[in-house]
């Protein structure tokens, strides 16, 4: 049989395109977010950015002022949580209650 498409790139192409339509409907599998009370790692891209610690004792940043951590920062979104608990800076993810982050902020 002789073939119909003798250009090796555009089959290739054809072919490409074809694995990504079957690929999309199981795309939301891997896009899927983290969960909410996921908890959150020191070595999280987001958490290096804020330099995130689980325990205040390690924070070695010059924006730390002794007496903050996650319990008494307004974005520890459940002060009841008495160990971990979520962090609206990280999107919900729970974080130490006796950590911190550079985006501590004062709970009023
Ligand atoms: S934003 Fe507040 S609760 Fe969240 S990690 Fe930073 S200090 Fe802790």
């Amino acid at each position: 049989m002789r073939d119909q498409n003798p250009n090796p790139l555009r089959r290739r192409m054809l072919r490409m395109g074809l694995a990504g339509i079957v690929a999309t409907p199981a795309a939301p599998l891997f896009l899927a977010p983290a969960a909410a009370d996921e908890r959150m790692s020191e070595d999280d891209p987001e958490a290096r950015a804020l330099h995130y610690r689980h325990d205040v004792s390690d924070v070695d940043h010059e924006a730390y002022v002794e007496g903050q951590n996650c319990a008494n920062c307004q974005l520890f979104s459940d002060p009841d949580a008495s160990e971990w608990g979520p962090c609206e800076a990280f999107g919900g993810r729970h974080v130490s209650a006796s950590g911190w982050c550079m985006a501590w902020v004062e709970r009023v």
